[in-house]
């Protein structure tokens, strides 16, 4: 069986190295694709390296561009790739240009698409995120749901049980395979001079919030009120914003570039509080039990603000940003394991090879049509495992 890979940004690496890993030891054949979306080696090639991801077989240089731009030229150089393979599987990962271009190139070639971190929903559609999940999901055959809430909501849009498959989050799968190594080969607290426990991370890099000069400079002045020192490496992008904006940081917030995954992992554990917009670093704030506040007004993974480890902060407000960090500092939320067992990345692997191949284009145009069907029709092979082919974990 062969898959394509398709992706593009950091945290899709991050996904992809436990994901490739567990596609390889169940013996599937992946290509893959990176397109481009982030190129600078702090926030591409680091991940490759340190996590063993295999080496893109294509790489599409695809990036700088705006929204619009990017995911056409991507779902060009997608298509041209797709073509030659034609493989069994496409895999796209969360909420990216480079998810929907995945998908978009792969449904129009009439080939499967399957969803890793289906079904999450900010409800928020100004985000260019949001609107790339939902019509990836609804581009796909297989919906991989990090959280029963993920499994709900697809129900709620009225996808198929069926291609619904509950596997918990690839991110969980990470934390526990990298979190102790972080800890033995990572020297960043040592290399900025951070105590255990004496700093707050923090992490901004939204365009909901970078390309508001009045959400930007609420956020820096809410971080500089902090009594404590903020350690903030900087996506490229909030930098550049940063820049044109104007926005002076204050004397407690020392900006560092952005750092690889087992830096960030150290840096991740060992903080005070995580103040931040990021999507996967408000569920690794609760991996390794930290409080988190996150800087938005909503957010996907609601479970953790409802299970009290994670405070909404939203940021038009710096002052009240510096008082939910303060407020925030040694909580600890109910115990809830919403994000699986750490095996999400086998379970994917293992429902894809019980979908089986499809081989011909034309075999998976009439999976892609009727998934349903030819799930309710029994058909050996197609049934995703598990009860009724949507929750495998009881
Ligand atoms: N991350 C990293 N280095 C950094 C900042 C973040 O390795 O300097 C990792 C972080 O640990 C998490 C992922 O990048 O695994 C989150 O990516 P990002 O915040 O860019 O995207 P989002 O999760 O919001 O989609």
């Amino acid at each position: 069986m062969r898959i394509v890979t398709v992706l593009g940004a950091r945290p899709q690496f991050i996904k992809a190295s436990v994901v490739s890993c567990a596609l390889s030891r169940a013996g599937l054949s992946e290509t893959i694709v990176h397109t481009g979306q982030h190129f600078d080696a702090n926030m591409s090639a680091v991940f490759f390296d340190e996590l063993e991801i295999p080496a893109p077989n294509h790489h599409l240089g695809i990036g700088g561009g705006t929204h619009g731009q990017n995911t056409g030229r991507m779902i060009e150089a997608i298509e041209a790739v797709l073509d030659g393979v034609m493989p069994d599987w496409v895999m796209v990962y969360g909420d990216t240009d480079s998810t929907l271009a995945g998908a978009i190139a792969a449904s129009k070639l009439k080939l499967r698409v399957a969803h890793v971190e289906a079904g999450l929903r900010s409800f928020n559609r100004d985000m260019p995120e949001e609107i790339n999940r939902v019509l990836t999901d609804h581009a796909s055959t297989l919906l991989f749901a990090p959280t029963d809430g993920a499994v709900r909501q697809l129900k709620l849009e009225g996808i198929e049980e069926a291609q619904v498959c509950w596997v918990g989050d690839v991110m969980y799968d990470a934390s526990l395979r990298y979190g102790e190594k972080a800890e033995r080969v990572s020297g960043v607290l040592d290399a900025l001079g951070l105590e255990r426990k004496g700093y707050v991370l923090s992490t901004v890099h939204r365009a909901e919030n970078t390309d508001s000069p009045r959400r930007l400079s609420c956020i820096v002045e809410g971080l500089g009120e902090c009594r404590d020192v903020v350690v903030l490496p900087l996506h490229p992008r909030t930098l550049g914003r940063m820049r044109s904006f104007g926005v002076n940081l204050p004397s407690n917030v020392r900006v560092i570039e952005p750092v690889g995954y087992l830096d960030m992992v150290m840096l991740e554990k060992n903080a005070r509080v995580i103040a931040t917009d990021s999507g996967g670093v408000q569920k690794e704030a609760f991996f390794y039990r930290v409080p988190c506040v996150t800087l938005r007004a909503e957010t996907e993974w609601i479970e953790l603000v409802e299970a009290g480890w994670n405070t909404l902060s939203p940021p038009e407000d710096g002052h009240g940003i510096s008082e939910s960090i303060k407020r925030a500092v040694g909580v600890e939320g109910m115990p809830i394991r919403p994000y699986g067992n750490g095996d999400a990345s086998e379970r994917i692997a293992s429902c894809l090879k019980n979908w089986g191949p499809v081989g011909t284009r034309v075999a998976a145009q009439s999976l892609q049509e009727t998934p349903g069907s030819l799930v309710r029709a029994g058909r050996p092979g197609l049934t995703v495992p598990g009860r009724g082919g949507i929750d495998e974990r009881r």
